[in-house]
């Protein structure tokens, strides 16, 4: 999608912080972070958002959670605990629309969500 800002990022249009890429997935830093490690882990293929889903993607989704794992155990994280969101359309607080897993941790997370 030519005018989807995160795949020109992906593409290297736009510059960004990466911590991780693959051949399916890119792990970048979020712009504006909302707990110390704030990480967004995108598919390299675009994807508008989890309604957009086909069967066919379930590996690719399940892949973004691989990640995340991997991620966590990078930053220090795994045992303390972290969470994954993944907003999807405007009311689920979806501002890109580029399917992407919010990795959020280094601190207690705060309930109640919503
Ligand atoms: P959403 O609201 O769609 O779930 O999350 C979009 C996230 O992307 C937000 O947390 C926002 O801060 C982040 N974001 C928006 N534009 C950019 C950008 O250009 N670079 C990076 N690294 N993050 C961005
Ligand atoms: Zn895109």
């Amino acid at each position: 999608m030519s005018d989807c800002i995160f795949c020109k990022i992906i593409k290297g249009d736009i510059p960004s912080a990466n911590v991780y890429r693959d051949e399916q997935v890119t792990a970048i830093r979020d712009i504006n972070p909302a707990a110390p490690t704030h990480i967004l882990i995108l598919p390299n293929r675009h994807i508008d958002s989890v309604n957009a889903l086909s069967n066919d993607d379930e590996q690719l989704i399940g892949h973004l959670f691989t990640t995340a794992k991997q991620l966590a155990a990078q930053a220090g994280v795994a045992d303390g605990g972290y969470r994954l969101i993944m907003n999807t359309g405007a009311d689920g607080g979806q501002t890109v629309f580029h399917i992407h897993l919010h990795f959020l941790g280094g601190a207690p997370m705060k309930h109640p969500m919503g």
